[in-house]
């Protein structure tokens, strides 16, 4: 997809209320959005498809919700005091700062000068202060990354729920960076969400571990998208390994810019459960009695279990998939020339809208059948809308650009014969269906979809 249309999705998606700049009226701040009403619907699908296939569709995972608010003890005893930063560099002659690997030939992207800084740390973490005295010395952080309170909650989910290894604790949430440089709409965010998920292992068993959840999270990014083939693994280089990690796969998707990350899977060992176990005390072990212990030879074992990360970014799963669905097509209009038809080819199960129904004039009991079908629709659990401003034409161009899959139009036909037409947004075809058959049609597309 060309730049252009990468400008073009940004304004579709205020347009359509998918995403908007956070703190618009004051001039907006960089690196924060905010998710309109499309933008919500669209991500609590996706959060939702992920909960599903993480722990509805498996017995092995349970999730969790903790805090965004993080204690220091944890954040450094992780490592992530110390080493969650990236490189700095100062451009002396415009003052733009800069991540070092943004440089071009060793020159600032903005004025071309050479006379840069060397590169030094900037810790990505975000500090505020707890409690009613601000003097620095009661703070916390805003979580990074979601998955160390999955770490310090390791014992509390295994106590309380009697699970045997290999198993995972899954979480969504929120999660702050404070990216030297935010960018690419809402790839680079400084607030942003996650979906996370450590799935410990026996020491041992960790790399097929990793290849399976690597191909798991593939095939589930895939399973949404209309060109799969956009999407690929990347194998990090042993010098690009987190702190943590001994091996990872980035998931990436080909964005207009070429390909870049949209999860990571990672095995972290057993080097965050060791660390907090270390630094307070807990006993973050797991003991199996059907095991012999491969140092004594004696029956059970005892050991620290090995954590495999799936972990994808909610917000940058919402950008692959608004650019999967970004299509321009030429169609005729009304009169039959060429128009250009922009539709969003979300998936039926993401979008915000399962279905618009429509009446085709604001008279003759249109409405009142329209309405009843609407809160048919809401009783079986599916998002409907009621639409009646405009000509039908721009409706449907509407719902198009909003990717509802499906429009329902009430005419005078319907009150005739009880037939409604059923127009499929991808193929623009119509179809005469019994009105009091839409909500099945619609609940067994959806299915099939
Ligand atoms: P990157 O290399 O792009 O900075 P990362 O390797 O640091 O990402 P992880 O720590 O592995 O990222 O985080 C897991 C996922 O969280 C990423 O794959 C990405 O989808 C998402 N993510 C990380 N940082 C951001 C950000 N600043 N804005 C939006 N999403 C992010």
């Amino acid at each position: 997809m060309p730049s252009k249309t990468m400008e073009e999705l940004v304004s579709l998606c205020k347009r359509r209320g998918f995403i908007f700049q956070s703190n618009d009226i004051y001039g907006g701040v960089k690196g924060l959005y905010d998710y309109g009403p499309m933008g919500v619907e669209l991500k609590n699908n996706l959060k939702q498809s992920w909960w599903k296939s993480m722990i509805y569709e498996r017995d092995d995972v349970e999730g969790l919700d903790a805090t965004i608010l993080t204690g220091p003890d944890v954040l450094k005893h992780s490592g992530h005091e110390d080493t969650f930063s990236d490189p700095l560099v100062d451009c002396k002659s415009c003052k733009s700062r800069w991540k070092a690997d943004q440089l071009d030939n060793q020159s600032c992207p903005n004025c071309k000068s050479k006379d840069l800084t060397d590169p030094r740390p900037f810790n990505l973490m975000f500090k505020t202060s707890i409690g009613p005295v601000d003097d620095g010395s009661s703070f916390a952080y805003l979580r990074p990354e979601t998955a160390q309170q999955i770490f310090t909650n390791f014992k509390n989910v295994l106590d309380s729920t009697n699970r045997t290894l290999p198993f995972g604790i899954a979480q969504i949430g929120k999660a702050f960076r404070n990216e030297i440089t935010p960018r690419n709409f809402i790839f680079r965010v400084r607030e942003f969400e996650q979906m996370e998920m450590e799935f410990f292992v026996e020491p041992g068993t960790q790399k097929e571990w990793l290849d399976y959840w690597r191909d798991r999270r593939m095939e589930w990014w895939q399973s949404f998208a209309n060109d799969p083939s956009k999407f690929r693994y990347r194998t990090h280089e042993k010098d690009e390994l987190a702190h943590y990690a001994e091996a990872c796969y980035d998931i990436e998707y080909e964005y207009p810019w070429g390909f870049d990350e949209l999860e990571g899977v990672a095995s972290r060992t057993d080097y965050d459960l060791k660390k907090h176990a270390e630094h307070s005390g807990a006993k973050l072990s797991y003991f199996d009695q059907q095991k012999q212990d491969p140092d004594t030879g004696k029956n059970g074992w005892r050991y620290t279990p090995y954590g495999i990360e799936p972990a994808a970014g909610v917000t940058r799963g919402l950008l692959v998939y608004l650019l999967d669905a970004y299509h321009e097509e030429t169609v005729p209009n009304a009169d039959g020339e060429d128009s250009t038809r922009v539709v969003m080819k979300l998936h039926p199960r993401l979008a915000p809208i399962k279905v618009a129904v429509l009446p085709l004039v604001k008279k003759e009991g249109l409405p009142e059948i329209a309405r009843e079908m609407v809160s048919g629709f809401f009783k079986a659990g599916i998002n409907a809308r009621y639409d009646e401003q405009h000509s039908i034409g721009k409706r449907y161009r509407r719902h198009d650009e909003a990717g509802t899959p499906y429009c329902i139009t009430i005419d005078g036909q319907t009150t005739e014969d009880g037939t409604v037409t059923i127009r499929d947004r991808d193929t623009m075809e119509q179809e005469r269906i019994s009105k009091d058959e839409a909500l099945q049609v619609v609940q067994k597309r959806l299915i099939e979809s």
